[in-house]
Parts: C-alpha cells; sequence; structure tokens
C-alpha cells in the first residue's frame, strides 16, 4: 500500500438486476462477505437509481452505494435526468463518470463529463472517472494518449486539492465484459503512464495520492494479481459484481 492508497473494489451493476428483490439480496450477500479478516478496503456498488435506497438500507453501512451517472444539471427540463442533489438527498457520495458504454451508447462527449465531474465535486460527492482505449487504439499503441486526453478533459477545472475526492478507472474497452482481461503488466504500465499524466497536470505528491482502479474482466482469478501491481489500486468490477461469492472473493483480495 504505496502514499497510504487505500485499496476501493467497487462493483458496477448497470442494468443489473431487475427486481427489487434481487438487489436487496445481492447488496445484503456483498455486505455480509466483509468481515474482521477482510482487507483494510474500500467498498462500493453502482447501482441503478431506483435500487439506491434499497442497497443502502441492505448493506447496513458496511460499504458505500454509489450512483451510475448523473446530470450535470441543477433542476429544470431535462426529462428522465436525474441531478447530484436527488442523488446527494438519499445518501450517496460516490458518483460514476465516463463509463465507455456512456460515451459509446448514450453519446456524452468529454466536455459532457467533465461537466457532471465538476458538479459532483461542487457538491461535495466524489466522482470516479472512467477511461480507456478502444480495442483498435490499444494495437495502435493509443492507450497512453486516449488515456491523457480523457483524463485532461474530464477532470478540467477540478483543483489540486479537490483530488481526494477523485479516483480513476482505467478500463481498456477491449476487456469490459469480454473475458480478456488486461495483464497486469499491461494494466500495470497504462496505470503509471496515467499517474504520470496527473504528476504533469497537478504535481508528483497529488498524483501518488489519486487512486487508479483497473476495470474489465476481473474475476476472483484475476483479482490478486491485479492489486499486486505498484499502480493499481482497486477494481472496478461489472459482471463478476452480480454474484455474492465472486465479488465477496474479490473485495477479499490477496497481495
Ligand atoms: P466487466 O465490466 O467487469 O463486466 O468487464 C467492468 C465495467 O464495465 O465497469
Amino acid at each position: 500500500e504505496l502514499y497510504g492508497r487505500k485499496p476501493f473494489i467497487s462493483g458496477n451493476w448497470k442494468l443489473n438486476p431487475q427486481t427489487k428483490e434481487e438487489a436487496l439480496t445481492l447488496a445484503s450477500g456483498i455486505a455480509s462477505s466483509i468481515n474482521e479478516n477482510s482487507p483494510d478496503v474500500d467498498v462500493a456498488l453502482f447501482v441503478p437509481y431506483v435500487f439506491i435506497e434499497t442497497a443502502i438500507s441492505a448493506v447496513g453501512g458496511k460499504l458505500a452505494v454509489g450512483a451510475e451517472g448523473v446530470c450535470p444539471h441543477n433542476s429544470g427540463a431535462f426529462t428522465g435526468g436525474i441531478s447530484t442533489s436527488m442523488v446527494k438527498s438519499i445518501g450517496v457520495n460516490w458518483v460514476l463518470a465516463g463509463h465507455s458504454e456512456r460515451r459509446e451508447i448514450f453519446g456524452e462527449t468529454n466536455d459532457y463529463i467533465n461537466a457532471q465531474c465538476l458538479k459532483i465535486i461542487d457538491d461535495g460527492m466524489s466522482v470516479m472517472l472512467c477511461i480507456g482505449e478502444s480495442l483498435d487504439e490499444f494495437e495502435l499503441d493509443l492507450a497512453g494518449s486516449v488515456c491523457e486526453v480523457q483524463l485532461k478533459k474530464g477532470l478540467m477545472g477540478i483543483r489540486k486539492e479537490e483530488l481526494d475526492r477523485v479516483a480513476i478507472a482505467y478500463e481498456p474497452i477491449w476487456a469490459i465484459g469480454t473475458g480478456k482481461v488486461a495483464t497486469p503488466e499491461i494494466a500495470q504500465s497504462v496505470h503509471a503512464k496515467c499517474r504520470a499524466i496527473l504528476a504533469d497536470m497537478y504535481d508528483q505528491e497529488a498524483a501518488d495520492e489519486v487512486r487508479i482502479l483497473y476495470g474489465g474482466s476481473v474475476t476472483p482469478e484475476s483479482v490478486d494479481d491485479l492489486m499486486n501491481q505498484p499502480d493499481i489500486d482497486g477494481a472496478l468490477v461489472g459482471g463478476a459484481s452480480l454474484d455474492k461469492d465472486k465479488f465477496g472473493r474479490i473485495i477479499n483480495f490477496k497481495t
């Protein structure tokens, strides 16, 4: 555990599960996997809005329940939007921004993602900014430069003293939901590059304190080697966060 970066294991439920009852069972099952033998780790679950309060009541304070996104506006004529004030008022602290599915399927741009990040920080909450390159970009050796653009644009206007409320999730798109987890070496090298970019944007001290999580097909089988890398401070887990035993094992990673 370098520079006091506390490990951070998080789950992203996406468009799952389909009923409140399942959400309750899954959230309480995950919470029960955290025990006195667990590593000293922050745990958060990013869940659909409609399940946030159910999940909060199910986990009994053992982990944080976050929102999968927010609309960057205060109020008004934004049909279907959910504001930072709304999620904050029901107990949310962590909010995701910039997930590749939001970028690709919902057309969210770096500017829009930046507005979300600023709104989340301005309202006193914490943001997990997701970044990552496509397979084509990876094969062209562009992972570092894609991450540089997404980091610089996503965090534009966020001050150094606010970085303790920012986490980065590096999620190569080719690894998300594909079963093709990045090797620990590839992930480590991009994480180190991201930290160097943060040092360039802020300074080395600030960069050393930002947690950078890896996401993309993390499983109980791959988590330990990933967490053993010096610049990998956690995991953002999709598919395996829908299985209480798998996610429980990921929370209880071994280094
Ligand atoms: P995955 O999803 O673990 O199912 O690959 C990760 C994510 O999209 O955050």
